[in-house]
């Protein structure tokens, strides 16, 4: 997931600068648990159907990111669901996804989501810097999201050589 939370983390708004959340993904669960009952909710990584020549092709111009969804299977295992960047975005559309489309279901996405938050998206925490709070003596700062890791600052020092050119 990492590669894709730097597409991810930047479009998450969520109730409080401090929040381990996404706020609009948070109201989508509760719309989707009412309206589909207890089918359990699954993220799925959408593929393309290279047998299929009938549809338009997705892939081209799409992101890894756009290719996340978030839904449920169907008994007929068609996939409804909608991208999870449009979900944390706040303008989610539910799509149905027939067989053709190869989806890969990603069991264990959400379960992390609950425990992990939007650092689960991004566990190594290389983006986003609005996540820290510096401590007061400016040399340590922790993550407010989970509350869970602390880096210290480091100064490195660079020595940079430029070549000029000057009149004789
Ligand atoms: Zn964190």
């Amino acid at each position: 997931m990492s590669t894709t939370a730097k597409e991810l983390l930047p479009l998450i708004r969520s109730k409080g600068k401090d929040d381990k959340y996404s706020e609009n993904l948070c109201k989508w669960v509760k719309k989707w648990a009412k309206q589909r009952g207890n089918r359990e909710l699954t993220a799925a990584f959408l593929h393309w159907s290279s047998l299929d020549g009938s549809h338009v092709d997705m892939i081209h111009g799409t992101t890894q990111m756009q290719q996340f969804l978030l839904g449920y299977y169907d008994d007929d295992g068609w996939f409804y669901g909608a991208r999870l960047s449009s979900i944390v975005g706040g303008a989610a559309e539910v799509y149905a996804f027939p067989l053709s489309f190869k989806t890969t279901p990603l069991p264990d996405w959400f379960d992390g989501y609950v425990a992990g938050g939007k650092c689960f998206i991004d566990p190594e925490h290389r983006y986003y810097c609005e996540r820290w709070q510096v401590a007061k003596n400016g040399k340590t700062r922790v993550c407010e999201w989970c509350g869970g890791v602390t880096q210290r600052k480091t100064i490195h020092r660079k020595v940079v050589k430029e070549t000029r050119w000057v009149a004789l």
